[in-house]
């Protein structure tokens, strides 16, 4: 194990990993060019929705049950007891989940009362399975037709689409499951404090971008630093040359979660002014697409609607995006 360690970037990760080194007792030095809540910094503006998205590599499973073993128990404290914590106090909340479908391979609860259930000719059973994190008991994570979220709705009173309007825009069956939310900027303002308090060597407002992993080594060697973890995000495309990594382009919109006017999206039904908060996604038109994703994710005083995911697009500022239907429903 290493004593002292050099880390690079302050995003989620750079923040995170500084911490778990600090909690095993080993000396950490964190640098970045800015702080966490600079509009640079991708984490910063993350939609804070915990849910593996676009990732196939196996490890992911592993890596988001270890996630949500550190974020239930802290959205758990705080709900049991608001003021247990003050530090930790809206960081995290478990909001329901609706992942809107069109269409599926595997089979739904009614399959399995009326045993109706039959896979397609051609459809192995590893197509049909349900992506591995699905399974975990935690997110009470159920697999329904429209008309089932509907019947569960009268009890749940979710603000959500009524059945009709799902089913008139095409979509015909929902993932239901009770993800944590993280509220991204106070999570890595506190991770940062956190690291303070410890005595760890923050400095990140450096203005400085390292160019090659031999200057880190260098500053590693200077600082006596046995360890360099490089946390630096998409940047480590630069660093090391490695043109496998692919930044995507997000484009999210908040709104006040008071005064957000959504009732093109409640439609003013019986929940729509009493009923519960939820994420609402689809990735598939009519809604939304591979390129213009499509969510609405209630998180602290906001909601935030997306978005998009634009592959290799690097512009790093704003401008004018098509506004997927979430978003029009929401912002008309
Ligand atoms: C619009 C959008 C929405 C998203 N929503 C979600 C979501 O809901 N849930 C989710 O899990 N994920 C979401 N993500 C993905 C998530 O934001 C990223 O996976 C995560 O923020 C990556 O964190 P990071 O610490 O690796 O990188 P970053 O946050 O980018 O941090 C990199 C750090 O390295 C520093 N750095 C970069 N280059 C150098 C260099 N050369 N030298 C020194 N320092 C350097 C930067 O200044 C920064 O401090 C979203 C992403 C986007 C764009």
């Amino acid at each position: 194990m290493a004593s002292k360690a050099l880390v690079v970037g302050s995003g989620a990760v750079g923040l995170r990993t500084a911490l778990e080194l600090v909690r095993r007792n080993v000396s950490v030095v964190l640098r970045a060019p800015c702080s966490p809540l600079d509009p640079s910094n991708t984490s910063q503006g993350a939609g804070g929705l915990w849910m593996p998205f676009h990732c196939d590599d196996p490890r992911t499973f592993r890596w988001a049950q270890e996630t949500l073993n550190e974020l239930l128990p802290m959205a758990t404290r705080q709900q049991a007891s608001p003021h247990h914590q003050e530090s930790e106090r809206g960081l995290v909340e478990v909001v329901p989940a609706v992942y809107l479908m069109r269409n599926h391979g595997g089979p739904t609860v009614e399959h399995f009362i009326d045993h109706s259930y039959e896979p397609r000719r051609g459809q192995s059973t590893e197509t049909l399975a349900l992506p591995g994190w699905t399974k975990d008991p935690r997110l009470e994570f159920q697999h329904l037709t429209v008309e089932m979220l509907s019947w569960q709705n009268i009890i749940n009173r979710l603000k959500i689409p009524p059945e009709e309007e799902l089913k008139q825009a095409g979509y015909l069956y929902a993932w239901f499951f009770k993800p944590p939310i993280v509220n991204t900027s106070a999570m890595l303002t506190h991770m940062l404090n956190e690291l303070k308090e410890a005595g760890a060597d923050v400095n990140v407002e450096s203005g400085h971008y390292y160019s090659s992993l031999d200057e880190m080594r260098n500053e590693a060697a200077q600082l006596d630093c046995d360890c360099i973890v490089n946390a630096t995000g998409l940047g480590a495309k630069e660093i090391l040359h490695d043109d496998k990594m692919v930044g995507a382009r997000g484009t999210l919109l908040h709104y006040d979660r008071e005064d957000c006017p959504r009732r093109d999206v409640v439609r003013d039904g019986p929940y729509g002014i009493n009923g519960t908060d939820a994420v609402i996604m689809t990735e598939e038109a009519p809604w939304g697409s591979d390129t213009l994703p499509c969510y609405l994710i209630p998180r602290g005083k906001s909601i935030v609607v997306g978005g998009s995911y634009l592959e290799e697009d690097k512009e790093p500022s704003i401008r004018n995006c098509i506004v997927t239907g979430m978003a029009g429903a929401v912002g008309r």
